[in-house]
């Protein structure tokens, strides 16, 4: 056995799944919640693993406590003692390494880091970047190590996966200096789950990834689709921050800039304003009153204008998109879909793709509409595109790259 912990921490609250990297199995996983509130709560579920060759490890028990958890150093400590509790024993079998999901590895973070005080310093710094998401994964970090003192801590960003980005993919047309003194750039966002399902989708198609190109769609609350030519992401939607790109759960994706000056100056709105308006009550739910694509779906069988121009808003922004990514790409061998909606959303996938016909995509509509959950090709035969829906496992992914990195 080779566990693995993976952390996704938050600000008020963390994430963790441990890991049998020898299966690639799930042993065990938890969330952390309403850190610093005068409840907190923990959840952690332990996962039967069947012997008989492989299968997804089933859900066997979960416990959920509620008590107070005043920081991360706390909420490690209740982690370590649902383990205790419940197992699998942490004592017996402790992890070989932590990984750690970090949103922001600015220009400085192109893969998997050991994470040292001076990783610690970079990560911290890069806050300025992203002030909401850093901070909170940095926590995660130092309540860690502070919890499993004696095994390499890894960090894996984000932003990695798009470093590759050349740039004129990555350059905002505004002064180079204003740019430059204030880092301003195209970073690009759910790497992680971009790399993972790319390198799964050649796997799967038994096709080297140096030869394909790619476009991934991670289409989930949040969500953002990438040029993959060879393994590398040529271009992506999301990025100085993951406000650029589709339109999402919540989040406006592209927008005239100039909406925000007037907005400003007409509607008296401040900066925290329009950074609310943008970030938390546009997308889906700023046009139909829900960010769940499921609720857009029965306005539309209501027959609700607002759900059914939400959806065609959404749609004309994935087309926009694929056009553009063909452009880039010149041309590409599999699309896929990822995340919950790209996942689990038949018609947006039909719809994304509808228009693509000329570009010899074209996609199954029995195959496309099955209710299967595994790694799947929706396609016809016949199309030129192979259309792919993976199911993304970012944990996974970084349990595989802080493994790599512990053994180096
Ligand atoms: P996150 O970006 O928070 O990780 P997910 O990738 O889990 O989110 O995606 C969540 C979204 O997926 C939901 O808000 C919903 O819009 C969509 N979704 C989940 N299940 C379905 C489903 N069965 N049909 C359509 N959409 C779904």
């Amino acid at each position: 056995m080779t566990p693995v912990l993976v952390i996704n921490s938050g600000s008020s609250s963390f994430k963790y799944q441990l890991l049998d990297m020898d299966t690639e199995r799930t042993l065990a996983s938890g969330l952390v919640e309403r850190i610093g509130e005068p409840v907190g709560a923990a959840r952690h579920t332990v996962y039967a693993t069947p012997t008989d060759g492989p299968s997804p490890a089933f859900l066997d028990a979960t416990r959920t406590r509620e008590l107070p958890i005043p920081d991360h150093t706390a909420g490690f400590q209740v982690m370590l003692d649902a383990f205790a509790a419940d197992g699998p024993s942490l004592t017996e079998t402790p992890p070989v390494a932590v990984g750690h999901r970090v949103v922001h590895g600015g220009a400085r973070f192109f893969e998997p880091t050991l994470i040292t005080p001076l990783v610690e310093i970079n990560i911290d710094e890069l806050s300025v970047l992203a002030p909401l998401h850093n901070p909170a994964n940095l926590a995660g970090i130092v309540a860690a190590r502070t919890a499993f003192p004696a095994v390499p801590h890894v960090a894996v960003f984000d932003t990695a996966f798009h470093q590759t980005l050349e740039p004129p993919a990555y350059t905002y047309a505004i002064d180079v200096d204003v740019a430059a003194s204030h880092r301003i750039r195209r970073y690009g966002f759910h790497g992680t789950s971009h790399k993972f399902v790319s390198e799964a989708a050649a796997a799967f198609l038994g096709r080297p990834l140096a030869e394909l190109k790619q476009i991934v769609f991670h289409l989930g609350n949040g969500a953002s689709v990438t040029a993959i030519d060879g393994g590398r992401s040529v271009d992506t939607s999301m990025g100085f921050t993951p406000l650029e790109g589709l339109v999402m759960g919540t989040r406006s994706g592209d927008i005239d800039p100039a909406v925000l000056f007037q907005l400003a100056r007409r509607a008296g709105m401040t900066i925290d304003d329009l950074d609310e308006l943008l970030n938390k009550r546009s997308g889906l739910l700023g046009l139909a009153g829900s960010n769940d694509l499921r609720d857009i779906r029965a306005g539309i069988e209501r027959g609700d204008v607002r759900a059914r121009l939400a959806f065609d808003v959404y749609v004309h922004r994935l087309r926009s998109y694929a056009g553009a990514y063909l452009a880039q790409l010149g041309g590409a061998d599999v699309i896929s879909f990822t995340a919950g909606v790209g996942e689990n959303a038949p018609l947006v996938r039909a719809a994304a793709l509808a228009t693509l016909g000329f570009a010899g995509v074209e996609v199954d509509p029995e195959r496309n509409a099955a209710p299967e959950r595994g790694i799947r090709i929706i396609s016809t035969d016949a199309s030129a595109v192979t259309v792919l829906v993976v199911p993304t496992d970012e944990e996974l992914e970084i349990a595989r790259q802080t493994l790599s990195v512990a053994r180096s």
